[in-house]
């Protein structure tokens, strides 16, 4: 068997002809059991590309291939959307007056009633939420409703999970463990999973493959590590990493001489330097950020502003005179 389970090729929807709208000639493959996270700004088509993978909305073009076969769309079935799929949106979409246990066994038939309650019984284990059993979803808090809503999804027999905002409900520190249950659900039922984010941070550690898409195109695949490193476009470094965006004029205020129009770094590439360097310039530190077990410095030379990170909190102040050096940078 192919080793793909989805291939996207020249996918097209536009809502509207006169201007911009929804997704424009994807193309990528997802290995079977890959994690992958599909970043991009609120309005970049997210949405709009889950909903197609799904066999939800009729495309303008291309195609989409679940294990080889082509998905089909809401005008060519009777119910619209794919039995081994199953795509969790914002909403959750429970029977918020039922409880959990109903809730997840609900999606199952009663053909089997024994298997119906032992596959529920394993996805509740599966998902750490066993004990919610008896609970109304109306008693549950966002991040334990999540659950349900994926055991939900999962206990089908699912090989494709689409989670659209995954991490929108929660609060930074259940994201941080339901992050981390994906990747082990993923990892131990063999699912594969493709998850949209506006938020980097929900994807960028999590995923085996990141996406990037920007006014409905694909700008950039990769392993995160590496799209990070290497980002083909400024956008890209920017909506990871927070990076510093100079205009060449700027940059050669800063001693970088570039031929290109613009110059990027991420904050963490720059040096800052103990003492008086020849590899160092003098910033003035015009502000500190504390960002918890760091600090981010507004560094300014020549009229030019930059930033850098500097894990020794409170080593350099306000108004403190620091040598820097811009280790990395790349030229657009
Ligand atoms: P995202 O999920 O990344 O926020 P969407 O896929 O929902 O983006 O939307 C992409 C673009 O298509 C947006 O500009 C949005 O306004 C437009 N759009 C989405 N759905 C519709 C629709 N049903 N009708 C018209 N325009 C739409
Ligand atoms: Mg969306």
């Amino acid at each position: 068997m192919d080793e793909n389970i989805i291939s996207v090729k020249h996918l097209t929807k536009q809502y509207q002809t006169e201007q911009v709208s929804g997704i424009i000639d994807i193309n990528f493959d997802i290995k079977r059991g890959e994690v992958i996270a599909i970043i991009g700004e609120s309005g970049s088509g997210k949405s709009t590309l889950l909903k197609s993978i799904f066999g939800f909305l009729k495309v303008d073009e291309g195609e989409v291939m679940f294990n080889g076969k082509r998905v089909l769309g809401p005008h060519e079935q009777l119910i619209p959307g794919h039995k081994e799929m199953k795509m969790v949106t914002q909403d959750f979409s429970l029977n918020i007056y039922a409880k959990v246990y109903d809730n997840i066994a609900s999606a199952l038939s009663n053909t089997d009633v024994k298997s119906k309650q032992e596959k529920t019984v394993a996805m509740m284990e599966h998902l750490h939420i066993g004990h919610l059993r008896e609970k109304r979803i109306t008693e549950l808090s966002g991040g334990e409703q999540q659950r349900v809503a994926i055991a939900r999804a999962m206990v089908t027999d699912t090989k494709l999970l689409l989670l659209d905002e995954p991490f929108s409900q929660v609060d930074a520190l259940l994201k941080n463990q339901l992050r981390a249950d994906i990747k082990r659900i993923a990892a131990e039922t063999g699912v594969t999973v493709i998850m949209v984010s506006h938020d980097p941070a929900d994807g960028l550690f999590l995923a085996d493959q990141l996406l990037l898409i920007k006014d409905g195109k694909l700008i950039q695949k990769g392993e995160p590590s590496f799209v990070y490193n290497n980002p083909e476009h400024v956008y890209t470094a920017q909506i990871l990493g927070n990076a510093v965006v100079l205009h060449a004029e700027e940059a050669a205020k800063l001693g970088i001489m570039s031929k290109t129009e613009t110059v990027v770094f991420y904050p963490e590439w720059v040096e800052l330097k103990t003492g008086w360097s020849s590899a160092g310039k003098r910033f003035e530190v015009k502000d500190v950020y504390y960002k918890g077990f760091y600090e981010e410095l507004l560094l300014e030379r020549n009229g030019v502003m930059i930033r850098a990170i500097q894990l020794n909190r409170g080593e350099h102040k306000k108004n403190d005179h620091v040598q820097a050096n811009i280790g990395r940078f790349l030229n657009f």
